[in-house]
Formats: C-alpha cells, structure tokens, sequence
C-alpha cells in the first residue's frame, strides 16, 4: 500500500515548501519575517495569507502579486501551492525542525547584516544548513544603511540600485564583495542572485532592507525559483505522513497540546499518534485538530478553528491525552492498522536516546537543561566543541532535583556546578537552593548568549586559579639587606635589597633561615622567623613584580598582626639572608605553571632551598 501510495505521487500535486530563517543575532531576521508579512498583506485583503501555528502561509496568488514587479524575463512557472514560513528564527527553530536525521525544512533564508558580514552564529549556521542539506539564500540585509542610501520602498533591488547615487553603490559594492570573499573562505561560491546562472552550485545574494522592504520582492521570487527548480521530488505530496514536533505547550481549557509541523500526508480527527516523551513513547488519539483564529475572526469565541482533517504542509496544534511530558524536535508517527506499534515506539525514541545518550559516563561536567531536543542537541554541540563535559542532561523546568545533582560537582571541580538552561523556567525553589549551595545557573533564550555567559564565567574561573596559584607558587630568592636603605623598620618593612639568587616577586613570603625562634604551635620545638609577605618591589623609582638576579630594589613587606613585632635591628639585620619560604606545593604548583619562568641556576636554588626547609 504504502509503495502504492508513492508511486502515485505526482509533479502536478505539490505540497508548500517549509521555510527557515537564519542568522546571527541582530541581522534583521525577525524584522524581514515581519515585513513579509506585512508587505504581502499591504493589498487590503489580507491575500490568503493565514497564520498556522509556529507559521505563515503564503498562497501562490499572494507570493505572484508580489514578485510580479520584477523583470518578466526571470519569472517562473510555478506550482508550488504556497510556501510555509517558519516564525521564529535562528539556531534553535532549526535544530527543532529535525525529522528522521535529516530537516523539515526544505529551504533556508541566511540573513547576513551587510555593515558586518560574516559572524559568528553566521558560520554556525552554514554548518548546520550544510549537515542537513538544506539549500539556502542569502539576504544580504540592512543596505538601506549604506551611507546616503535613497529609498524606494517596497521595490525590487535592482531599481533601487540603479537610482543610487556613484559613492553609495560603490560602497554597496564594495561590501558585497566581502560578504562574497568571507562565503568562499567558508568554501561557498555565492553571487548576486541576477548574475547567477548556477543555483545547484552557487548561492543567490539578496540585497534586501527590511526597514524599506527593498528587495523583499526578490528574495521570495528566488526562493520558490530555489525550492521549484531543486526539490520537485521532495515537495510531491504523499499520503504518507510526516511531522515534526515542534512544541509542548499547556492551553488553558484545552489541556496539553503539541503543536507540530506537518510536512506530509493528512491528519485526521481520532488518528492514534506516536511520540517520544520524557519516561517513554506516547500512544494516544487526537481529540482535536486546531489552528489559530483568523484575524478578522477574533470575535468568534475561542482561540482556535477546529479541523475534521488538515493535509502537509501546515503548522497545526494537537490536543490529546498524555501529552504532559512530550518532547519538542522529535518526529511523530501515525500508528495505522498496518503499522507494527513497537516499531514506530522505537522509531520516536531513537532521536532522544541518540541525544541522551550523548552524556560523559564520569559523572563529570555541567548539568544542561534544553525546552527541546533539537535545542538541546545544539548545546551539545557547543559543548563539545569546546570540550566541557556534560555530566547530565535534561528536557524541561529547572527543579530542586537538578540543582541538587549540579551541586554534586561542587566538591570536584567547582566551576562545573551550574546548569546551563536553555529556554526553561528555574521554579523558585531552584533558585533559592542554587543561591543557597552555589551552584550557579545560566539561563538564555538565545543559545548563542547562553555560550557567550558561560564561556565568560569559565574564563573568569581560570583567571581566579591563575591568581591563586599565582599566589601559592613562590619563586625562588635570596636576598641581602642593603644597610644604608632601611626606610622601615617595624611592619611593613621596607628596605632596599640586593637580589643574590633567583626572582624576587610579589607576593613572595619571606623567611630569615638563620633566626631560631620558639613555635607556639608545636612547644618545645623552634621555628624559622617569618617577616610576611612582598606586597610591592620598585625598582628604579618604578613599581615592578619581579626583577632577576643582581639587581638592587626596595621591597615593602607586609606582616600579619602577630609579626607586626618584628623589627630590623632587633630581631634581624643586615647580616641576615632573607629567602623566599618554599613548600612541597608551592614547588610543585611552581613546576606544573611556571616550568618557563625559571632558568637553570633558579631551579638550582630551588633545590638548594629544599635542604634548607627540609622539604623531602
Ligand atoms: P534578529 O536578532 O536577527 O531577529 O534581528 P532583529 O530583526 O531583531 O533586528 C535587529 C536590529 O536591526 C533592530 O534594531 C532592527 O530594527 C534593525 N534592522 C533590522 N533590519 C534592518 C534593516 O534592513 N535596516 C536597518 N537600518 N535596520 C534593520
């Protein structure tokens, strides 16, 4: 049946192509959507164009009224029914949009800002759109920015461009040529979709402005060129269902709903459906087939139309039983008579299990906490390439129970307890008994600024232990009192001194070798006096924070309370050598961070200065 069923799709019967936007942040991604839309309802009527969930729909009439504009020469026999923009940009949408491995989305819009290029979340992209080969354009967007850019609202680009004053093309120009150069180092050959003869091989540029909707004309002229000429094939209708899941939401009234992507087949009213959930495959029948209220229809009671039957592609919201613990960026399955049901169970779970799977067996890392697994799966990705380890991963609210797994990490490496949340709520509770344990949690609804915080957070971590050890790794030093510079005589100690072996640095405690004096700590036994710490070395008139062997310089040397007795003179003088205090782990600490710093005759003293402090 199912063979059958493929065998009689057809050219003549099309489904609309699913479209993605994305981008780095700032682009103008969610503006461009935004004017679509509204360039396309201008006419009054609203054209057909009607909101689905999570989308818009562009019937063809619609999408043909607005690229008529542009030179018949390029216009295109199109039987497409329509095209199925995603709403909501970026990263994320994308990564949800997975179906079987691959994407449900058919085509994708790049937005480059074209005063800054290429960027980050820019290249990111590319690589996504590239693993799942998705073929794109690229909205070269925000030329209206070009310095003395004349307006022509609404109209194709090349109208516009032809009416711009010399300087103002030449620096179009000129931009667009780099965005062209930075597409080929990321091994892309890209030109100007009206000079490109190749859609297969090159990338179409669309200088687009979403301010002045200059451009917008073309860019969706090209992109159902784009899906018409490369994706027949893929876009013939099947009766053979697909759809992703896109969302777990809770509606008032109506209960836990999904609302997904359908992008082939039917969906019918009591049609049992299998998804992935958090504790396991979901088997349930649909109670309803929803769709957002039209507009003009908003004084209709209820939020939303209820269908017998929908049919791909479309964005539509289930209300079924069980769905509480669905998990959004999983594929959903129709479970018919022919249907083997332990199949399809495992079929939805295979994508959580790859994900899930995915985590460091040590039990070592952060905790990351997603919305979806497509989200999710992103962060991973991040993760890994940065080479953070991910002791424990979760869909869904922030809860005590996570935070107190995160706070397991807090006695082994301490700035690997947080959770990274992504998209999720933190409950109260959570949040008073992460602040209360210190364990921190990031949260961000653009994955790229939930890197971008705790990327900051570990730098700032290994900055600390560098202080730290900076502080516990005491250099090597003997030094001579030098008598006619005596400036201090009691707490802080300040002279000038002649650095006879090694490095004097700051921070650096001090100890006099050859005076005894008896230990509190331990009665009857004696020990070396101690005179605190180098809390500043000048050198010429000027602060430095070390100076070598030979060298004269004056250094303050800060004691405790309890060595504020100490006074030169008294209790030692300038016959005293005065030697940095070594300890196993300060050598050690010294050894492991600072191998270079040292030269041969340091660490010959280092060895010299074990003996002395008995250091075994
Ligand atoms: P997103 O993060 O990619 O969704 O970017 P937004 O759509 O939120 O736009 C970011 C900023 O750029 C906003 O302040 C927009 O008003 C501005 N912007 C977007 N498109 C254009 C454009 O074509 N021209 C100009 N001048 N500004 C734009």
């Amino acid at each position: 049946r199912m063979r059958e069923a493929l065998k009689n799709r057809s050219p003549d019967d099309l489904r609309s192509p699913v479209c993605v936007v994305m981008g780095h942040v700032d682009t103008g991604k969610t503006k461009l959507l935004d004017k679509i839309r509204r360039t396309n309802v201008q006419e009054g009527e609203a054209g057909g164009i009607t909101q689905q969930i999570g989308a818009t729909y562009f019937p063809m009439d619609n999408l043909r009224n607005i690229t008529e504009r542009l030179n018949k020469d390029l216009s295109i026999d199109v039987k497409l029914p329509g095209l199925l923009v995603i709403d909501t940009p970026g990263h994320e949408s994308f990564a949800n949009l997975r179906h079987r491995g691959s994407s449900s989305a058919n085509v994708a819009v790049l937005v480059v800002d074209i005063m800054h290029g290429l960027e980050q979340q820019t290249i990111e992209s590319i690589k996504m759109l590239r693993a799942k080969r998705v073929p794109f354009v690229c909205a070269i967007n925000k030329v209206d920015r070009c310095y003395g850019w004349q307006p022509l609202p609404g109209a194709p680009i090349r109208e516009s461009l032809a009416q711009q004053p010399e300087n103002v093309f030449s620096e179009f120009e000129t931009r667009t040529q780099q965005v062209i150069t930075q597409l080929m180092e990321q091994g892309l050959n890209a030109k100007l979709y009206y000079e490109n003869k190749r859609f297969k091989q090159v990338v179409s540029l669309v200088p687009t402005s979403a301010h002045t909707g200059e451009g917008i004309p073309d860019l969706l002229m090209v992109l159902l060129t784009l899906t018409q000429r490369l994706m027949v094939e893929q876009l013939m209708f099947s009766p053979i269902m697909e759809a992703t899941v896109l969302d777990v939401k809770k509606i008032e009234g109506v209960g836990t709903t999904v609302d997904v992507l359908l992008m082939n087949g039917k969906l019918r009213r009591g049609d049992t459906i299998v998804v992935a959930g958090m504790n396991g495959p979901i088997v349930t029948q649909i109670r309803a087939l929803l769709t957002p209220q039209p507009a003009k229809e908003m004084r209709v009671k209820g939020e939303f139309v209820h269908h017998e039957e929908l049919r791909a592609a479309m964005g539509v919201k289930i209300a079924a039983q069980n769905l509480e613990d669905a998990i959004a960026g999983t594929s959903m399955f129709l479970l018919t008579d022919d249907d083997d049901e332990d199949e399809l169970k495992d079929a939805v779970m295979a994508d959580v299990a790859d994900i899930m799977g995915n985590v460091s067996v040590t039990g070592r890392g952060v905790s990351v906490q997603a919305s979806t697994l497509g989200s999710l799966e992103a962060l991973m990705e991040f993760l890994r390439t940065s080479d953070i380890p991910v002791a424990s991963v979760q869909i869904g609210p922030v809860h005590k129970k996570d935070v107190s797994r995160a706070s397991i990490m807090l006695e082994h490496e301490k700035e690997y307890a947080c959770i990274l949340a992504f998209d999720v709520k933190v409950t109260r509770e959570a949040q008073e008994m992460a602040e209360d344990l210190g364990v921190r949690i990031f949260t961000a609804d653009i994955i790229y600024h939930l890197f971008d915080h705790f990327t900051k957070y570990l730098e700032e971590c290994k900055n600390e232990r560098k202080t730290e050890i900076e502080a516990d790794a005491v250099f090597p030093c003997v030094l001579k009192i030098i008598p006619e510079h005596v400036f201090m005589k009691r707490n802080p100690l300040v002279f000038g001194v002649e650095v006879e072996s090694g490095i004097v640095k700051v921070g650096t405690p001090l100890v006099v070798p050859d005076k005894l004096i008896p230990d509190d700590a331990n009665p009857g036994q004696t020990k070396m006096l101690s005179l605190g710490k180098i809390v500043s070395i000048e050198k010429d008139g000027a602060p430095v924070q070390t100076s070598g062997r030979g060298t004269k310089v004056a250094v303050k040397i800060q004691g405790t309370s309890a060595q504020s007795y100490v006074t030169f003179g008294r209790h030692f003088d300038h016959t005293n050598a005065l030697v940095s205090k070594l300890t196993r782990k300060s050598i050690d600490l010294l050894k492991e961070n600072f191998k270079n710093d040292l030269q041969r005759p340091d660490w010959e003293l280092v060895i010299k200065l074990k003996k002395v402090f008995d250091i075994a």
